[in-house]
């Protein structure tokens, strides 16, 4: 087994899990039992370990146990060259955490992300399509910070210039003298950082649009007929004259230099709206992936099926390009109650990619890991976890 996969995880005082120790098998791992059990906790503390930070929108001091001082969470995992672990106690109060790789302290989590890599696909990722920018800008984020630690600094910094961009342009009106003064400055660091940005987000679209046209159809001409045509294509706001302008350059979105000045160029000319707006209104806090079936936006002309497939190829086609940019290390499939939110034929293609990659998933009805091979049943109950293997 080459890839990468998630061993045994230990967990302490993590959401309703006062003390769990759980070992993965490399196959197919299903959480299974009744509502608010802690199924999705436990993929959670996986998914922790992964990125430092959910998948749910909640603020880091909620996931430490009710009445707790610190959670902790060791995850033990593998992957092509070595046996490692990754170990992440967050403590209460002002969100401290202590992140320890193979026993050595890691100063920022930004230098522990990627160590172990995750693609999640939860109910929510199935309105990649139809929902807005900010799903797929996340989409983005996730897969990319895990693959490149430059990309993850560079977002951390723009997201902390941004705010001082945007509380700089709020009180420009009342204080025109200090925005005229230091506004240069936020300008020129977050056209840097956006520029960066820019150019990975570009490539990692190209890559995963490939994979997404595969994987469409492939599920496409076997279940439901039609010749229909996915694309995937990188939306920055750099103004459309400008990109019109460029067309076909290839040097579009590889030239730093070029893209720091056209942003630098956005942020510096156009005060007055952007004081109007009281925010930055350029730059890659406002990109998207436009998606396109046959040529028009999927969003508006695809059945839901189609939509539903397309966010299942996005899924895949994360995993598969995470491999490949890893010397084809996968990385470990976390399903959140997704396989009931899709039709026998999508379950079907899902389940046959899936096959001799680690999943960990949760579902309550046990039926659910219907993989066709040993599952590892895991039983929730309470924050706690009892173990079973089978053959489905
Ligand atoms: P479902 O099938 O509905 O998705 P689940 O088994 O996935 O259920 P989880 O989301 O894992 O459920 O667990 C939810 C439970 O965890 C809830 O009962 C919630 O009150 C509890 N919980 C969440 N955060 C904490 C916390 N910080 N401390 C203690 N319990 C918590
Ligand atoms: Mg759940």
């Amino acid at each position: 087994m080459i890839d990468t996969v998630c061993q045994h995880i230990d967990v302490e005082n993590f959401r309703n899990i006062t003390a769990a120790s759980v070992t993965f098998t490399e196959g197919v791992n299903l959480l299974h039992g009744d509502n608010a059990q802690g199924k999705t906790n436990l993929l959670e503390a996986v998914y922790f370990t992964a990125l430092g930070k959910s998948f749910r929108p909640v603020k880091e001091a909620e996931l430490i146990r009710f009445g707790e001082e610190s959670a902790h969470v060791v995850n033990r995992f593998s992957d092509s060259v070595r046996a490692q672990s990754l170990s992440v106690r967050l403590f209460a109060g002002r969100g401290r955490r202590v992140v320890e790789q193979n026993g050595m302290k890691v100063g920022k989590m930004s230098d522990m992300v990627g160590a172990f890599r995750v693609v999640l696909f939860c109910p929510e990722h199935l309105s990649l399509i139809q929902g807005g920018p900010e799903l797929r800008r996340s989409y983005l984020n996730v897969a990319l910070s895990q693959l490149r630690p430059l990309y993850l600094q560079s977002l951390q910094r723009y997201s902390k210039l941004l705010k001082e961009r945007n509380a700089l342009l709020k009180r420009a009106p009342e204080d025109m003298a200090t925005f005229k003064a230091t506004e240069p400055m936020w300008s020129a660091q977050l056209a840097h950082e956006a520029a960066i940005i820019t150019i990975h987000r570009a490539r990692y679209v190209r890559q995963v649009n490939d994979h997404v046209k595969a994987c469409f159809s492939d599920m496409m001409t076997k279940y439901e007929g039609g010749d229909e045509l996915p694309e995937l294509t990188y939306q920055p706001t750099l103004g459309s004259d400008w990109l019109r302008e460029r067309e076909g350059d290839p040097s579009l979105f590889t030239d730093e230099r070029r893209l720091e000045e056209r942003y630098l160029e956005l942020l510096t000319t156009r005060h007055d709206r952007e004081i109007g707006a009281g925010a930055t209104l350029w730059g890659i806090h406002k990109d998207d992936v436009r998606i396109h079936l046959n040529g028009r936006p999927a969003r508006l002309y695809a059945s839901q099926g189609q939509q539903r497939s397309l966010a299942l190829a996005m899924k895949l086609a994360e995993g598969w390009v995470s491999a490949y940019e890893s010397g084809g290390d996968m990385p470990v499939f976390l399903f959140d109650d997704v396989l009931s939110e899709l039709d026998v034929h999508r379950r079907d293609y899902l389940v046959r990619q899936m096959r001799g990659r680690q999943v960990i998933m949760t579902a309550c009805d046990p039926a659910a890991a219907d993989f066709g091979g040993a599952v590892n049943l895991i039983h929730v109950d309470g924050g706690r976890y009892t173990q079973k293997e089978r053959e489905v």
